[in-house]
């Protein structure tokens, strides 16, 4: 089956209206290499545009996707750790100052977990074990009160890889020398606003209400 049409004349838009107009800077950025403004760790759902929420350019973000936006322990004696590569990638060698961590509403692999529709996947499945990772999140009873079981665990989802985030030594040591800041962010798909997770009040809030 051929590449979906809609793609091939969407690329072909990308190079007219906005790869010719800035052709200096896009060689330019393939010359001077990445410095990105941040790392987003977000899920692979297709609702989430990532470049589009937070309006930015080539180079701004360094980004990561996977399923429910998980960041696994630290674990060095694993084999295929590819979000934990991609961390280390960003925070040893691009030195990224900010580390963000999506999450997002009607997250199908959170869902997915809730429904215990991970228990029909093959056993030797990759969700299921990947989801595995959502067990025993610890829930704000005061955000089910105040955004709903869902939005709830999503919060908690985004607390646990946080504390994941801060098991990794090559974070620790920049976080405490303040040349890293973590950052925990919920989009909401339908109304577009993305709530920040305040670590030192504990509870998420509108980013843009300031
Ligand atoms: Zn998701």
């Amino acid at each position: 089956m051929a590449l979906p049409k809609s793609l091939i004349e969407g690329h072909r838009r990308f190079l007219r209206d906005r790869h010719a107009p800035e052709r200096g800077r896009y060689i330019q950025l393939a010359e001077l290499g990445q410095a990105p403004t941040a790392m987003v760790i977000a899920c692979c759902d297709a609702r989430v545009d990532i470049s589009a929420i937070f309006d930015t350019e080539a180079c701004e973000l360094f980004i990561l996707r996977n399923v429910a936006n998980l960041v696994p322990p630290y674990e060095p004696e694993g084999k295929y750790h590819g979000t934990s590569a991609a961390i280390e990638f960003a925070v040893q060698v691009l030195k990224v100052p900010h580390l963000i961590v999506l999450g997002h509403s009607r997250c199908g692999g959170v869902a997915a977990y809730r429904q215990k529709v991970r228990d029909k996947v093959p056993e030797r499945g990759f969700i299921g074990s990947w989801l595995t990772m959502l067990d025993n999140l610890k829930i704000d009873e005061s955000e089910i009160f105040e955004f709903g079981d869902e939005t709830a665990f999503e919060f908690a989802a985004i607390r646990s890889s946080l504390a994941n985030l801060r098991t990794f030594p090559f974070i620790k040591k920049p976080e405490k020398e303040a040349l890293l800041t973590l950052h925990g962010l919920h989009f909401d798909l339908a109304s577009g606003a993305v709530l920040a997770l305040d670590e030192a009040k504990g509870g998420f809030t509108e980013l843009d209400a300031a």
